[in-house]
């Protein structure tokens, strides 16, 4: 997080560091630079040199940055996010970053699509990270997310958990709840540009 500039990623620049989610246009939001950590921190073993990361919901690409720069050159991190102004003001965001070797490197993408069918292209993934609300996790997530991997996922609608979800070796799904949390939700593109 200290090798990507929160800056460059966020509309009103001078407000960046503030420990807060802030608003980037069609109902979404950069989410706090405490739960980006929290994430992080979750996902870690699962962001090794090579490894294989899916952001789903990557908004502004700060995250999915941040993912490119653990897994290197030699890894793949792959942003999804259904809105494709955001996706275009998110490439022109890690370009200007620490990250835009690795874009132009092939290593780390970003793509409109819906995130519930995950994408398919780069998997399995050992680490999925969403970053929005689901009501149930996708089951395209579940399916390609490697065994040995973790998923990150907020799920509920207005009350909901930050669940952190293990595929064991032997493809058994292991889920437990870090802490509660308020995301926008994973949703369709329509639903969340109602009244935008
Ligand atoms: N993690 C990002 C953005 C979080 S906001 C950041 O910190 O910058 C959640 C994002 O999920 C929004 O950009 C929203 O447009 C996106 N989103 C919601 N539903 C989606 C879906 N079905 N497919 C892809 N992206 C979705």
């Amino acid at each position: 997080m200290e090798t990507i500039d929160r800056g460059l990623f966020v509309p009103d620049g001078n407000s960046a560091y503030i420990d807060s989610p802030m608003p980037i246009g069609y109902n979404a939001t950069i989410s706090a630079p405490h739960m980006h950590g929290t994430c992080l921190e979750l996902l870690k073993e699962h962001l090794q040199p090579g490894m294989h990361a899916l952001d789903v919901g990557s908004g502004t690409g700060y995250l999915t940055a941040c993912f490119a720069m653990m897994v290197g050159l030699q890894g793949r991190a792959v942003g999804v996010e259904h809105i494709p102004e955001l996706v275009a003001s998110s490439i022109e965001n890690v370009k200007r970053s620490a990250a835009s070797s690795l874009l132009n490197g092939g290593s780390l993408s970003l793509h409109v699509a819906d995130g519930r069918q995950g994408w398919p292209e780069q998997a399995p993934y050992d680490a999925i990270h969403v970053g929005a609300a689901a009501e149930k996790i996708p089951q395209p997530l579940l399916d390609q997310l490697k065994p040995g991997g973790r998923m990150v996922i907020p799920v509920g609608s207005f009350f909901q958990d930050l669940q952190v979800v293990d595929k064991k070796l032997d493809g058994s799904i292991s889920i437990r709840s870090e802490t509660s949390v308020r995301y926008v939700p994973l949703t369709s593109r329509a639903a969340q540009l109602q009244g935008f």
